[in-house]
């Protein structure tokens, strides 16, 4: 008799994105001549910049020819990009070798994965609110107990409160952890953790032979200076971190998927030893995983050279300039509003402690405007609501001159 994965069982429902669907169905039918603003996805929307787009029909053109058409290629990814990637990272002074480098197809698989060479009995912290999959991952893979529905939380798993008063970066646990997902700049927060911050959480991980998966995708929105972009920039992290990050949000990559992970060869856990998890993540991609499209990483290829990187580097700009005129347009409202400086994301704390719900009804009936409540990403995020940067400038205009004429506060 087959069974399923009873694990799966447990998921609290995928409540978010279907409920939102489902009110701004609602409330275009009860308005019919009204149309929805969107401020609520976290989805690219400008289109691939032109030498990254040369890079990618390279990579087609290739495939016509006896002389240059490849199959399958290594499982790691070709070296040539793993090189790049490895200059990419020296250039902001980390050392990194390229078999160190792990070529995916994004961060989101990868993150869900990483989870798989760890074992079963391993404690994990996340921040809360969250980006989903480091939680259900490890929900599927039967680290947890069950939802509760009341307090928001898995049982077994220690959740790490990000708000104000923390500036939306957790302490340190003040109990034993082993697994420690950190997601700087934050998505939903937008909140970006500095060089102390992660010294502190190195130092625990070190003590605690615990192992931090630092997901860094937003790492090209970080625009000043003093902020890290890897957390391989501070003093011990190779003993204790695994980096994953993608192309997604630098280059438009979303539908095109490109990502890596860093698995340092230092890098071990209780009972390991140097190396052994840089195999089992080889292992592991080897086995399920026949690496990523060879035309995506001639595309990727495309990103990493001068040109690439400079406009990628301006498409981060246009969604930063976007982050802009919603953060001033929301303050200039007296609004209380979190990140979009260095994250395409802003965290509102709702007028007058509203629920999340409660403020994105009120949203929408007054302005036609949609976002993202906070307490979908988990229950620290009640009272916040999230706006995405992302978007047609024109777009994100009309919904911010909207929340100006119609919010009534
Ligand atoms: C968008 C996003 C990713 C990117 O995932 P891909 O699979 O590379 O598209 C990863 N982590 C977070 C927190 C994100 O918001």
């Amino acid at each position: 008799m087959a069974h399923i994965n009873e694990h799966y069982r447990k998921l609290s429902a995928g409540y978010l994105f279907p409920e939102i669907a489902r009110r701004s169905q609602a409330f275009l039918k009860s308005h019919p001549d009204r149309k929805l603003l969107k401020l609520g996805i976290g989805n690219t929307t400008e289109p691939i910049t032109p030498s990254v787009i040369e890079g990618l029909h390279r990579g087609v053109e290739k495939l016509a020819s006896p002389a240059t058409y490849t199959g399958y290629g290594d499982e790691q990814g070709q070296e040539e990009l793993r090189k790049a990637l490895c200059d990419f990272y020296a250039a902001r002074g980390v050392k990194l070798a390229i078999d160190e480098f792990f070529i995916s197809d994004g961060a989101k698989p990868d993150s869900g994965n990483i989870q798989s060479i760890f074992g079963l009995d391993n404690i994990v912290a996340v921040q809360d609110p969250a980006y989903p999959v480091y939680v259900d991952s490890n929900v599927i893979s039967g680290r947890t107990g069950a939802y509760d529905k009341a307090s928001g939380r898995y049982e077994g798993i220690y959740y790490m409160p990000c708000n104000s008063e923390n500036g939306f970066f957790p302490e340190v646990p003040d109990a034993k952890v082993d697994l420690i997902y950190l997601c700087s700049p934050n998505n939903p927060t937008g909140a970006v953790a500095t060089r102390e911050q992660l010294a502190a959480f190195i130092d625990y991980a070190i003590k605690n032979k615990a192992i931090i998966i630092y997901d860094a995708s937003y790492a090209e929105y970080i625009s000043e200076a003093a902020l890290p972009k890897s957390i391989f920039e501070i003093e011990g992290a190779k003993k204790c971190a695994i980096e994953i990050n993608s192309l997604s949000k630098f280059s438009g990559f979303t539908g095109v998927r490109l990502g890596w992970s860093i698995v340092p060869k230092e890098l071990t856990v209780e009972g390991s030893e140097a190396g052994e998890l840089n195999s089992l993540w080889n292992r592991r991609q080897c086995t399920f995983f026949n690496g990523a499209s060879n035309i995506v990483q001639e595309g990727a290829l495309a990103v990493f050279s001068p040109k690439g990187i400079e406009e990628s580097n301006k498409l981060v700009a246009y969604y930063m300039e976007n982050a802009r005129i919603i953060r001033e347009g929301l303050q200039s409202l007296g609004l209380t509003v979190f990140g979009g400086d260095n994250a395409p994301y802003l965290w509102l704390q709702t007028p007058g402690g509203m629920s999340s719900w409660d403020f994105f009804d009120k949203l929408i009936e007054e302005t036609n405007v949609v976002g993202t409540p906070g307490s979908g990403f988990g229950p620290a995020g009640e009272g916040y609501f999230r706006l995405s940067a992302f978007g047609h400038r024109d777009d994100i205009i009309r919904a911010v001159e909207s929340i100006k004429s119609n919010l009534k506060l």
